[in-house]
Order: structure tokens, then sequence, then C-alpha cells
């Protein structure tokens, strides 16, 4: 009689994302697959083997859900390797004391993106965010902000912050609950008009 070895799905988990906004798949305790970021519509991994583009996920099922699969798989198969969190996270881009740039590199300078970087940061002052790494990655992707009404830090899509038909945004800035709304609404002046 032979034992055989069933193949079977190897189990992951979605990490906090990074300061790009990447979002790493971590196997056991803290082994590092790859990294899942979105662009537009479509999902990027980088893992060691370098970048991939898994384009659009089917509908029904998330991209960050669809990226991680795809890469249990490929480390399940031996085609990436895997490296701990804590040199995952050494890896990561610093933030930046001072400034950003006005446009995110891979967003061109044309003079419709120049004008919307212009209102995205003016929208991000008047609302007590800051970008902590890139200028303005275009409104449906995501961009790393700290909070500057607590400590929390993370990807934004400026879709969600700018508001909608001349209301502002929602008051729940981001998980956790920041300082609480009402507090919120007494510091931002955007919402006592
Ligand atoms: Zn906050």
């Amino acid at each position: 009689m032979t034992t055989q070895t069933l193949q079977t799905a190897m189990p992951y988990r979605i990490g906090d994302p990074d300061t790009a906004c990447r979002y790493p798949v971590i196997i056991g305790k803290d082994q590092v697959i790859g990294r899942a970021h979105r662009w537009h519509r479509e999902w990027f991994v980088d893992s060691s083997a370098g970048e991939h583009n898994l384009r659009r996920p089917p509908k029904g099922q998330a991209g960050i859900d669809m990226a991680a699969a795809y890469l249990a798989e490929e480390y399940a198969v031996g085609r990436i390797t895997a490296i701990p969190l804590d040199q995952a996270r050494a890896e990561e881009p610093t933030p930046l004391c001072g400034p950003v740039p006005l446009l995110h590199p891979r967003m061109p300078a044309t003079d419709r993106n120049i004008k919307s970087a212009i209102t995205a940061f003016e929208g991000l002052a008047a609302h007590h965010w800051r970008a902590v790494l890139t200028g303005f990655p275009g409104s449906d992707n995501h961009w790393y902000l700290s909070c500057l009404l607590c400590p929390w830090e993370g990807p934004k899509f400026w879709s969600h912050l700018r508001g909608r038909n001349g209301a502002p945004p929602s008051a729940h800035r981001h998980e956790g609950g920041c300082i609480g709304k009402d507090k919120v609404r007494q510091l931002i002046t955007a919402y006592q008009q």
C-alpha cells in the first residue's frame, strides 16, 4: 500500500498594507510569499519572480483574494520563495519628511492630472490628511495617507475622501474610528456648512 500526500491549498493570510499600498500575503507565522496591489482596475503581485499583472478579478471575486490565491499556488509548486515579514518591512519605501511630489510616478503630467492633483491636495489639507509617500495617484488608486487627527495611516481612495454631490465625505474617516465623528465634524469646516 502506498501513502499519498494530498496537495492541499496552502493556508495564507493577508497582512497590513505597506507604505506603497501593497498587501503582504503571509504563510505560516511570518513568511511573506509576495505582495499584492491594485492599480486602476487591475491587480499586480510582486514576488521573488518579479512583478506580474493578474488583470481584473473574475466577477464576484475580490482582487486581493485572486492575488493571494495566485501567490499561494505559485509558492506551493516552488516557483517563488518567501521572505520573513521583518525583512519585507525593512525593504519598504520610507515615508518622506518633506512634501511629496504633486503626481504619483505612474501618473503622466497632463494638464488634467495636474489639475486633479491640485484639487486633491487642497482637499487633503481641508480634511486634515497628509500624503506620506507619493503624489496623487488618481482618484481610484490607493494613496498612502496619514490622518492628522490621530496616529492612523494607511491606503485610502481619493474618490472616497472628496465627498459626493457637494456633500462632505463620511465623518467615519478610517477603521478604528479616529477621534469620533462628532469631534471630526467640529474640527473640519466642510461639515459645518
Ligand atoms: Zn484619524
